[in-house]
């Protein structure tokens, strides 16, 4: 499966762009700013955006959400427990000093359980709240990946301290749904480098005694 990994826009959020090359259906996670270079890579890839999923609500995943559904047609998958936080994408750009952005009408909720299929490839939504209320993870289990949004970071873990965080409820949501999945598997954060869940289990500050 093709995969690229696209920092986008100025908080560099980790913008996914997976692609299957027999049947050339992408799926765009977290399309948060430079929507050309999005179309750029999809492009030199011949792939079709089936699905544009986030991984929850804070503009810098979410921000070129709208752009690319208008490019490419494709629906926007999102947990309705992030509906606040979507709504409010103009007071999270006062927050940070960034321009307005469109706001993003979302088409299907992203729930435990739900699995979204490119070509062969199944990528199954795990409930992560705890960064904000309607945070998930995309595991990938042919690929041995996870897609891990602002939950897990290499040798940190997401931040709590904004609306609808809640620290205990992160540490419990790695506890129960990343910290299971095979060691082996690649976790690719929302921001940042790449690791592992055994790396994570032996060296990250905060998952010790877990
Ligand atoms: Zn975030």
């Amino acid at each position: 499966m093709i995969h690229e990994i696209l920092p986008v826009g100025v908080l560099a959020c980790n913008c996914s762009i997976f692609g299957d090359e027999q049947s050339r259906e992408a799926l765009v996670v977290d399309p948060g700013d430079n929507i050309a270079g999005i179309l750029e890579v999809l492009a030199r890839h011949a792939l079709k955006v089936k699905g544009i999923v986030i991984t929850h609500a804070h503009i810098d995943h979410i921000g070129g959400a709208q752009k690319l559904k208008q490019a490419t047609g494709a629906p926007v998958y999102m947990n309705q427990k992030d509906t606040e936080l979507q709504k409010m994408l103009d007071v999270q750009a006062s927050w940070l000093g960034m321009e307005p952005v469109e706001p993003v009408e979302i088409d299907a909720p992203a729930r435990e359980g739900d699995h979204l299929v490119i070509g062969t490839t199944e990528f199954h939504v795990l409930d992560t709240p705890g960064h904000t209320q309607g945070s998930i993870s995309l595991w990938i289990p042919s690929e041995g990946k996870l897609v891990a949004g602002d939950t897990l970071f290499r040798d940190s873990i997401g931040r709590t301290d904004l609306p609808g965080g809640d620290a205990r409820q992160i540490l419990r949501s790695i506890h129960d749904k990343l910290l299971p999945l095979a060691e082996e598997t690649v976790v690719i954060p929302g921001h940042g480098a790449s690791t592992t869940i055994g790396r994570e289990k032996r060296f990250n500050y905060f998952l010790q005694g877990m």
